[in-house]
């Protein structure tokens, strides 16, 4: 696997493969590689001829600056675990090279970008990905770019943003890779503490608690939040949202009738934020 820093770079090294016709595969990630990025690139790996992954913590997308501060970094690992995954580009550029002096443009898709992470984390949130994420696909314009449900606001996000914009890619969702005990893998839960690491299971069971209120028959959306709730309050963690929504428009869902809904929630546990969320079939 290459390690590469510019977008020139990128583009002369992806120029010969695409002319002979081969696949291209992007899986962009902020590093501190973990089994959810890995699972992937693996996927990457088995539909696509060239696997690139890209690198790159995007200051613009963290709302608070402790958080980009502590954000965990370690290249070296990341190299050895992206080409074990199957990766032959690993692009790690610095921030100067995807914002260069002058830099002035932003893409926003509203509505989607608004609630839950939105509203938490600010407008200028997905703001940033939905910037960084059109330029990872203009650098090295993939054939298919693959992104994980575990962060699923972003996924509706970039969906309407690779509609909206006619930009010509697959974009391929892979599903949540968690801890045997349920808790989403992030690179964020290496700084959570021994009790934190318990609590932090509160997510988890509040989705569980919701596809139970489903199952046993609960169609009012408030009511299915509510037993999410008190699952969480057994681990003394208070969701920042815990919030019952269309997959596609995050509109919010008032009675479950049948369709599809994503119960998404996040919390603080100690200082790290975490989310989590659920396709639960809606009841019929
Ligand atoms: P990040 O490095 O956190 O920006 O994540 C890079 C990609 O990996 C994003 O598409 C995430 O949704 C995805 N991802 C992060 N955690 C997981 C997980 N536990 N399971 C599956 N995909 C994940």
């Amino acid at each position: 696997m290459k390690t590469i820093r510019t977008v020139a770079e990128l583009r002369a090294a992806l120029n010969g493969p695409r002319r002979a016709g081969r696949s291209i595969g992007l899986v962009p990630t902020m590093g501190a590689l973990h089994e959810g990025h890995l699972s992937l690139i693996r996927r990457a790996r088995a539909s696509c001829d060239v696997v690139v992954v890209t690198l790159f913590v995007n200051p613009t997308q963290f709302d608070d600056s402790r958080d980009l501060g502590a954000y965990p970094r370690d290249e070296h690992a990341d190299a050895a675990l992206a080409a074990a995954a199957g990766a032959e580009l690993l692009f790690a550029p610095a921030p100067e090279e995807v914002y260069p002096a002058g830099f002035a443009t932003t893409v926003t898709v509203a509505g989607i970008s608004a609630p839950l992470e939105g509203e938490q984390r600010g407008i200028e949130h997905f703001a940033g990905v939905g910037t960084v994420v059109c330029k990872l696909l203009n650098m090295a314009q993939p054939d298919v770019a693959f992104f994980g449900q575990k962060d699923a606001q972003q996924v509706a996000v970039i969906r309407r943003l690779v509609r909206d914009l006619d930009i010509p890619v697959a974009i391929e969702v892979g599903e949540t890779i968690r801890e045997p005990d349920g808790l989403a893998l992030s690179s964020r839960n290496v700084r959570l503490s021994g009790d934190e690491r318990r609590r932090a299971l509160a997510l988890r069971r509040a989705l569980d608690a919701a596809r139970a209120a489903v199952s046993a028959g609960e169609r009012e959306a408030a009511a299915v939040a509510a037993a999410g709730r008190a699952a969480m309050s057994d681990y003394d963690v208070e969701p920042e949202y815990l919030a019952l929504i269309a997959p596609d428009t995050f509109a919010p869902v008032v009675k479950l009738n049948g369709e599809p809904v994503l119960v998404a929630v996040a919390a603080r546990v100690g200082d790290v934020r975490l989310i989590d969320n659920d396709i639960l079939d809606g009841g019929s």
